[in-house]
């Protein structure tokens, strides 16, 4: 049985792909720390890394390799400065040589030393292996999975040890939603206090609330440099960023001069329904064009999906409580971890593992179930929603156009984020007792749905629009 943290689901990274460019990064973090404890990083001379699967169909697309090449310099997709990135790689590209973990230098050329190869791997789609030529002339080979969401596993088997034990460390032990209803009635509390309760096991009160205000930051930050940065996203498609056109009709004159400001300056704009649409889905695109054009977002619980939570948060800011505090903010992620955790738990938050469903359908259930909280709905409110969300995503596809986290991605977001406030105001209307399928159920159907979903609908652009529309026709 897994216990995941709220940490696990909402994590500081860089885009545009949660499973195909912060997993390998981290994955080459992680194997470096291997070298390094079995005595080896001394002796590498060679290095080789094969992106097997969904990384190598649509890995170029979603920056599989450069994030591999990042890892390998030993830098962090969290603190590492995004407009630094590319001359990183441009050095590796000109010099022929890589810093590995910025110790130790030798030959080094992407093209040749990272290979794409179109075969799967059999625990995920998304396997990594990392070869090390020593000087002795043995080699030293690591395979590692990017199960989505940032997470990185190497076999089930150590995976499922390390999660027990973090698992008995919990309070409140939940795999299904159907446990977190009985503890919220039995404790009386909410979902957000049940899973703050879970977290105090393993975190302070300062370091719970520290972590989720970082969080909030890099959200705020990412929804507002997508609203004021215009021009072309890269890749090839030509697409060109909406959020910035959008935003400038929106906030009109509003005088600002920093995120803080910018929330009070949207409160004073003139919000009917059409207004409020565009201000969601204006938020949701910002995110994911500052996520395409690989910058710092929280993988939420995707990078594909990093914008439905922070529009809906968002919303909930400047349309529906101008008064919130940060408890407000803090409940809100909790509950949105707490529901992502839950899909990751029943089903899969891997879009290569489940198609679209997996990204944006999880991250619109998340950001109900947080919001229909923060709302004043009930604990089976929260799930209700959360399932209401879900149920309208099962059985979206994943195809994006020419391997790049944009088309129909960063639309799909906008999408997400609406259905996911439509949702909320549904449960808050509705009676828990009488709808008729449990949220264990809708994650349990996005399961099986994902199993019976055809490969070529799961990030290997290989079908869908992907197919149908071509990097020429753009
Ligand atoms: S189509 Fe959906 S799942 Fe696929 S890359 Fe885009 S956002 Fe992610």
């Amino acid at each position: 049985m897994e216990s995941i943290s709220v940490f696990d689901m909402l994590k500081i990274g860089v885009g545009p792909s949660s499973s195909h460019t912060l997993g390998p990064w981290r994955a080459a973090v992680r194997w470096i720390q291997r070298l390094k404890k079995d005595g080896d990083f001394d002796k590498v001379e060679q290095i080789i890394v094969h992106l097997y699967g969904s990384l190598a169909l649509t890995g170029k697309g979603h920056a599989s390799d450069i994030a591999v090449m990042m890892g390998l310099m030993g830098t962090d997709p969290v603190t590492f400065p995004i407009a630094e990135i590319q001359n990183s790689i441009d050095r590796i590209h000109s010099e022929g040589k890589i810093r590995f973990n910025s110790e130790k230098e030798f030959p080094f050329i992407p093209s040749e030393h990272i290979q794409f190869d179109r075969k799967f791997l059999k625990l995920h789609p998304n396997g990594i292996t990392f070869t090390a030529v020593l000087n002795d002339g043995k080699e030293k080979t690591e395979t590692y999975f990017s199960i989505g969401g940032g997470f990185v596993v190497q076999k089930e088997r150590k995976r499922a040890k390390r999660q027990i034990a973090r698992f008995s460390t919990f309070p409140f032990p939940i795999e299904k939603a159907t446990e977190l209803l009985e503890y919220c009635k039995a404790e009386g509390k909410s979902v957000s206090e049940i899973v703050f309760q879970n977290e105090l096991s393993i975190r302070t009160e300062a370091q719970i609330k520290d972590g989720l205000m970082e969080i909030w930051e890099v959200m705020l930050d990412s929804m507002y440099t997508g609203c004021h940065t215009q021009g072309i996203l890269p890749g090839g498609l030509n697409v060109t960023r909406r959020a910035f056109e959008t935003h400038k009709k929106l906030i009109g004159d509003q005088p600002y001069s920093n995120p803080i400001e910018w929330i009070g300056a949207i409160r004073d704009t003139e919000v009917k329904f059409r207004q409020i649409l565009k201000w969601v889905s204006c938020f949701a695109l910002a995110v994911n064009e500052v996520n395409a054009s690989l910058g710092r977002v929280v993988t939420a619980p995707t990078n594909g999906s990093a914008g439905v939570i922070p529009a809906v948060l968002m919303y909930y800011l400047v349309i529906e409580n101008h008064d919130v505090n940060y408890d407000d903010i803090y409940k809100f992620l909790l509950v949105a971890g707490e529901i992502g955790s839950l899909f990751k738990k029943g089903a899969t938050i891997s879009a290569a593992m489940g198609g679209c469903q997996a990204e944006i359908g999880v991250s619109s259930a998340m950001a109900a179930g947080a919001l229909t909280e923060l709302m004043g709905g009930t604990p089976e409110q929260v799930m209700m929603s959360a399932e209401i969300a879900m149920e309208h995503h099962l059985g979206l596809t994943c195809d994006p156009i020419a391997g790049l986290v944009q088309i129909p991605c960063i639309e799909r977001n906008a999408m997400g984020a609406i259905k996911a406030i439509n949702a909320s105001e549904m449960a808050l209307d509705g009676d828990p007792n009488v709808g008729k399928i449990p949220l264990d159920k809708c994650i349990a159907t996005m399961w099986e749905t994902a199993k019976d979903m055809r490969t070529k609908y799961k990030e290997t652009s290989e079908g869908g629009l992907a197919v149908q529309v071509s990097l020429s026709d753009c």
